[in-house]
């Protein structure tokens, strides 16, 4: 390596880790810019006051399949944070007549063993299946909605409570390509590359700190409350970053932008991004006297999707919830607790305090027309490469989305050091 040749990392999302990561391993030297105070992003948890529990922004559910993650985790020695069932299960229940199904993808690619009457979704039948033969058709214009009979009881039963929190949009409007991509390399796979996957702990202990332990005793300088105000360039190359106060950037040296998309605009006004977003909004319930036993559930005919259990503390969460996030988050909480108990068949006895957190551009909306906007790694400067799960990775913005974007963004930067 030639001397003083660094690779700059302009924010500390799993992107810009995994970028990092990546790059460390390359044998380079590495420094990051992180504006706020932790690592972590829209991946994040913390101490909360009023629970007295560690909580994550969100609940994040990963899947054995997500293949980047999987190997990060690896590198990092960190496999054993994330858990999940033996076998890949998705339990759902039914609010409203009270029936719930275990959804088994067995051993085969799509349409599993689903075609197995005993696993098969109460009310539906083989002909439903037909749509994922459509989606495989789907064109990058074509929305999700398109390809679905969205009256059906399959729909409403398994299909929508996937799609929506996998693409965070409106299946009607979200686009089918992206969700394809997405299930190809999951439950396309069968179950070993869908077993859902949680963290034990904290979002943070299992895919932040393991990168922030495994970087800190290696060529890499990362400086919290740093955010970079201005890009400088000159000659279709940045030639420096302003933050508190100048970083030049050498000859030989590259720079990762690794920020959400209206960052990134704020900071390369040319760059064209997704620009229009989706509210996931999450609520934490610390349960007092007993604790249920799952691990997590879907939930149809409530406000509730999906319901995660840690401990003693129960979490809802809600996506594509640009709508609820006007509601008060007194009334949102009511709402989910009348899910929660009903579920669980807890009583106001069992409600202890709660947290309800409205996470405004969780992600973008990955409409067609959005997803149009995604620019690849490579950025209108020769020696900035970008990254984040709005690039253009082919799948959905997820930490799979963000972590491969940081390996590619990472990748392109060490092929352009080279040349
Ligand atoms: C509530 C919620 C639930 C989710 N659920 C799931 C799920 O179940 N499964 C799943 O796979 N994905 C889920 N996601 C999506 C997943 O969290 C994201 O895809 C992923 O964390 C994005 O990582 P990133 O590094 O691309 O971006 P970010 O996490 O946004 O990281 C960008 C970083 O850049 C920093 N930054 C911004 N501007 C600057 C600047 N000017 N200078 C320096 N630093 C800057 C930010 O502070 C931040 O740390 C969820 C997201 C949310 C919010």
């Amino acid at each position: 390596m030639k001397a003083n040749e660094e690779i700059h990392i302009i924010g500390a999302g799993l992107a810009g880790l995994s970028a990092a990561v990546q790059l460390v391993e390359a044998g380079k030297c590495v420094r990051i810019y992180e504006a706020t105070s932790s690592a972590g992003g829209r991946c994040r948890s913390f101490y909360d006051g009023r629970l007295e529990r560690i909580i994550d922004n969100g609940n994040h559910l990963i899947l054995s399949g997500n293949k980047s993650v999987m190997r990060y985790l690896e590198l990092l020695g960190a496999e054993n944070e994330l858990k999940g069932p033996e076998l890949a299960e998705f339990p759902f229940i039914d609010l409203a007549d009270n029936s719930s199904w275990t959804v088994r993808p067995g051993s085969r690619a799509i349409p599993w063993s689903i075609f197995n009457s005993k696993w098969r979704i109460p009310g539906i039948s083989i002909k439903n299946y037909y749509s994922i033969w459509r989606l495989s058709q789907a064109t990058p214009s074509d929305t999700v909605g398109a390809c679905f009979d969205t009256d059906g009881v399959i729909w409403h039963r398994f299909w929508r409570p996937i799609i929506v929190s996998v693409l965070n949009t409106d299946p009607a409007y979200a686009s089918a390509n992206l969700l394809w991509k997405t299930l190809k390399e999951t439950f396309g796979l069968g179950e070993v590359a869908c077993r859902p996957l949680l963290a034990v702990r904290s979002l943070s202990q299992a895919l932040v700190d393991p990168a922030l332990s495994y970087l800190s005793g290696k060529s890499c300088k990362l400086d919290f409350n740093k955010r970079v105000r201005k890009i400088i360039s000159e000659d279709q190359r940045v030639k420096g970053i302003e933050t508190t106060d100048l970083v030049e950037i050498g000859e030989r040296d590259a720079v990762i932008l690794s920020v959400p998309p209206y960052s990134a605009a704020q900071l390369a006004p040319n760059l064209i991004v997704p620009n229009t977003f989706q509210t996931i909004v999450n609520g934490h319930f610390r349960i007092e006297g007993r604790s249920p036993e799952a691990n997590f559930i879907g939930v149809v005919g409530g406000m509730a999707e999906w319901l995660f259990v840690r401990g003693d503390v129960v979490s809802v969460t809600i996506s594509a919830a640009n709508e609820l996030s006007k509601i008060s988050e007194v009334e949102i909480a009511d709402k989910m607790w009348a899910d929660i108990s009903s579920v669980f068949g807890l009583g106001s006895s069992n409600r202890g305090p709660s947290r309800v957190i409205k996470e405004k551009r969780a992600t973008f909306e990955q409409t067609p027309e959005q997803v149009a906007r995604r620019p690849s790694a490579r950025a209108e400067f020769t020696n900035m490469f970008l990254a984040g799960d709005w690039t253009d990775t082919g799948i959905p913005a997820t930490i799979e989305g963000a972590v491969r974007s940081g390996i590619i963004a990472a990748n392109s930067a060490l092929e352009y050091m080279e040349n």
